[in-house]
């Protein structure tokens, strides 16, 4: 499920899953939304924001916007610089906004919420778009 062509592998979801886990701390757990259980995104705490075609989130599917605010701390996570080119608040919000409505309305059929705090939130829409919100930990 990595993306041969890419050297950020770090940012596939999988990966981001098992890569955060070490012999003293187990890798942190999935939870599947319930309207029950609202969850509020904060934005001071995003650094990058992906919108792209499900299966693998390194970007060659889909793009990364990052924050202005932690554009450095997104460099140093994926090993290699993060352009300005690649930053826009603008989108980072806007992507923020799209994912907290559907934190709001919850999963149902076709919407499927990973929260893994704090490491990111998805969706996904019935496997055709895949939205990830990463936060600063
Ligand atoms: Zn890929």
């Amino acid at each position: 499920m990595f993306c041969e062509n890419s050297k950020h592998r770090l940012n596939e979801r999988s990966d981001l899953v098992t890569r955060r886990g070490t012999r003293n701390q187990p890798p942190p757990r999935t939870r599947i939304m319930t309207t029950t259980t609202p969850v509020k995104i904060d934005i001071t705490q995003v650094y990058d924001a992906y919108s792209g075609r499900p299966g693998c989130a390194c970007g060659c599917r889909g793009k990364h916007t990052y924050a202005s605010q932690h554009q450095n701390y997104a460099s140093e996570n994926r090993g290699y610089e993060v352009t300005d080119e690649e930053v826009n608040d603008k989108t980072v919000k806007l992507l923020v906004d799209k994912v907290q409505a559907f934190l709001d309305a919850g999963e149902k059929p076709g919407i499927e919420i990973d929260i893994c705090e704090p490491n990111y939130i998805a969706v996904e829409i019935e496997d055709r778009r895949l939205y990830v919100i990463y936060l600063v930990h």
